[in-house]
C-alpha cells in the first residue's frame, strides 16, 4: 500500500517535471510595449505571441504605459524573468538605450520594434516610414495640387514621425519649391495624443483664419484629432486629411469622406516577423543571417544598422477593398452609415 502510494507520488513529480521542461522547451521571448494607445498594437502583440507560441517558445511582456522611465525597468524586469530575447517598441528611442545596451551587452538578442533604436547590434524591423510619408502626401497632393497645407507630426520622440515627414516632403518638394503649396503650420504631436492633435490643429485654423488647404497627418490617432478640429469648423470633408494604420475608425472615416488616405501597415505580419526573427537570434543566428535582412544607415546617428522593412500600403476610397479580402477589418465595419 505504502509503495503504491509512493509510486503514484513519484509518478505525479515525474509528470510534473515533464510539464514544467516542456513548459520551457523553447526560449522566452520578452515584449517591451510602449502602451496600447493606438488599436494597431493589440493586433501586434497577439501576432507575437501566437509565434512564439508556435515556435515553442514562451511569451513574456510588459506595458511601459508611455513612461520611458517605467520602460527601463520594465526591460530589466523581462531579462530577469529569463528573456533570451527582447522585442522592444520604443517609447522614446534614446531614453530606451541604457536598458537596450546592458542587454546586448549580456549576450541578449533584442529587435527593435516598429521604431528605430539605433545600436547596431538590434536588428531593426519595420515598415518602411519614409515611403508611408510619400503615400501619404501623394494621396492628398492629388486632390490638392496647390494651397496652404498643414503638417500634423508624430510624437518628436519617435524616430518614425521624422521619416514620415520627410517622405511627405520629398512628394511635395516640388510644389513647395514653385510655391504651389505653403507651409501655414508644422507640429510635433506630443505622445502621439489626439487630443494634442487637436489642439495644434485648431491652432493652426485660428492662425490662418481657417485657411488650410490639406492636412498631412502622421497617424490615424492624430487624423481623428485633425478632423475634430477641421469638424468644429464646419470643414471635415472639404479638407483633404492623411493618416496612417488602418484603424477601423480610419477605414470608416474613409468610406464617408472625412479622411482621405490611410496607410495599411499589416501588423499580423510585422508580429510574425519579430517572433520568429527573435526566436532565430535567440538560437543563435547573426543579425546579417536574417532572410531579406539588409544594411541600412540613414538613421540620425548614421549607424550601421541591420534592418527588414516591410512594404506599407495606401488606403483610399478607391481600394478599401484590399483591407476587407486580407481580413483586417469587415465590410460592415468599414462601410458604417455610408
Ligand atoms: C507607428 C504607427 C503608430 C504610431 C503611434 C508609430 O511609430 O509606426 O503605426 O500609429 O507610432 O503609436
Amino acid at each position: 500500500m505504502v509503495s503504491k502510494k509512493l509510486a503514484l507520488i513519484s509518478f505525479a513529480a515525474l509528470a510534473l517535471s515533464a510539464t514544467a521542461a516542456f513548459a520551457q522547451k523553447g526560449p522566452v521571448v520578452g515584449v517591451s510595449w510602449s502602451n496600447f494607445q493606438e488599436e494597431r498594437w493589440k493586433t501586434d502583440e497577439a501576432a507575437i505571441k501566437a509565434a512564439v507560441e508556435k515556435a515553442g517558445g514562451t511569451y513574456v511582456s510588459a506595458d511601459a504605459q508611455s513612461s520611458p522611465a517605467k520602460q527601463l525597468t520594465d526591460i530589466e524586469s523581462l531579462i530577469a524573468r529569463g528573456a533570451k530575447a527582447l522585442i522592444v517598441l520604443a517609447q522614446d528611442s534614446d531614453a530606451v538605450r541604457p536598458a537596450v545596451e546592458k542587454a546586448v551587452a549580456e549576450g541578449i538578442a533584442v529587435v527593435g520594434y516598429d521604431r528605430l533604436i539605433e545600436i547596431p547590434q538590434a536588428f531593426y524591423l519595420t515598415f518602411d516610414n519614409v515611403e508611408v510619408g510619400r503615400l501619404q502626401a501623394r494621396e492628398v497632393l492629388k486632390l490638392k495640387p496647390e494651397g496652404n497645407y498643414a503638417f500634423i507630426k508624430g510624437s518628436g520622440s519617435d524616430p518614425n514621425a521624422n521619416f514620415l515627414f520627410q517622405g511627405s516632403m520629398e512628394v511635395l518638394k516640388a510644389a513647395m519649391d514653385s510655391g504651389k503649396i505653403k507651409n501655414v503650420g508644422e507640429a510635433y504631436t506630443d505622445g502621439w495624443l489626439p487630443a494634442n492633435a487637436q489642439r495644434n490643429m485648431e491652432q493652426f485654423l485660428t492662425k490662418n483664419n481657417n485657411k488650410i488647404d490639406a492636412v498631412i497627418a502622421a497617424n490615424d490617432g492624430t487624423a481623428g484629432g485633425a478632423i475634430a478640429a477641421l469638424g468644429a469648423q464646419g470643414l471635415a470633408g472639404s479638407v483633404p486629411v492623411s493618416g496612417q494604420d488602418a484603424d477601423k475608425a480610419a477605414l470608416n472615416r474613409v468610406a464617408l469622406g472625412t479622411q482621405t488616405v490611410t496607410v495599411f501597415k499589416d501588423a499580423r505580419e510585422l508580429g510574425r516577423n519579430a517572433a520568429e526573427i527573435a526566436l532565430q537570434l535567440a538560437g543563435g543566428k547573426k543579425l546579417t543571417e536574417i532572410q531579406g535582412a539588409k544594411s541600412w544607415n540613414l538613421g540620425p546617428k548614421k549607424q550601421n544598422m541591420t534592418a527588414l522593412f516591410l512594404t506599407p500600403v495606401a488606403i483610399t476610397k478607391d481600394n478599401l477593398d484590399v483591407v476587407i479580402k486580407a481580413g483586417w477589418a469587415s465590410k460592415d465595419v468599414v462601410c458604417q452609415g455610408v
